[in-house]
């Protein structure tokens, strides 16, 4: 079974992914947690969320180690930041599955750009369970579904955390900032509409 928790950045998968770890490691089922080297922002040796809440996992670069690592009496796998990982995700998590390994895996569902942030929608697609979360605009106070670059830089991966990123509901969220570093969010406007 494949289950996918998705959202912006601040949305909480990480909190959720270590709540689902922690009550596999409650009915004593072996777990294996792995995440891409990119992201070693907090830890190297431990999946991570902004509250801090950790959970040991394996730091690897291509979605294939998932197989070469995965130990036989592995029943549940975590996979954080999936959204880092090669396109072979899907098959390495296809794999597992069949094979009756429960794989769930945390990732951004949209980029910076909110365009589609593979594999993950290929993941979702293929998942028997998707939740998708949501954090709180930092602007209006609404549902966020966003993660508004805050930095002048288009590279289409910029590892970073809170200062480099917020979370923004789609009326609060403003592309053309991190493109051209102008803000064209009419605040004033947005605030008014979104009845604070
Ligand atoms: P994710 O993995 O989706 O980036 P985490 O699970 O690491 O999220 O962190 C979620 C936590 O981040 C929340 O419980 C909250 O304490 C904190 N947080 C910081 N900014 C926000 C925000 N704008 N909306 C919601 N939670 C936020
Ligand atoms: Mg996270
Ligand atoms: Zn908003």
């Amino acid at each position: 079974m494949i289950e996918v928790i998705a959202g912006s950045m601040f949305s909480g998968k990480t909190e959720e992914l270590i709540r689902l770890l922690r009550r596999a490691q409650h009915a004593k089922q072996p777990i294996q947690v792995f995440k891409p080297r990119i992201d070693n922002r907090y830890s190297d040796t431990h999946v991570a969320s902004h509250d801090k809440n950790l959970f040991p996992s394996t730091l690897i670069e291509h979605a294939r180690e998932i197989e070469t690592r995965l130990r036989p009496e592995t029943r549940v796998v975590g996979i954080d930041e999936g959204q880092f990982f090669d396109d072979e995700l899907v098959q390495v998590a296809t794999r597992l599955a069949d094979r009756g390994i429960r794989v769930l895996i945390a990732g951004l569902d949209m980029d910076w750009k909110g365009e589609p942030f593979h594999p993950m929608p290929a993941l979702m697609a293929i998942a028997e369970k998707v939740q998708k979360l949501q954090a709180v605009c930092v602007v209006c106070g609404g549902s966020a579904s966003r993660t508004q670059r805050l930095v002048k830089n288009t590279d289409s991966v910029l590892v970073g955390d809170h200062t480099a990123y917020e979370a923004r509901c789609r009326q609060c969220y403003d592309i053309t900032f991190a493109t051209t570093g102008r803000s064209e969010t009419h605040l004033d406007e947005v605030v008014e509409l979104a009845g604070v």
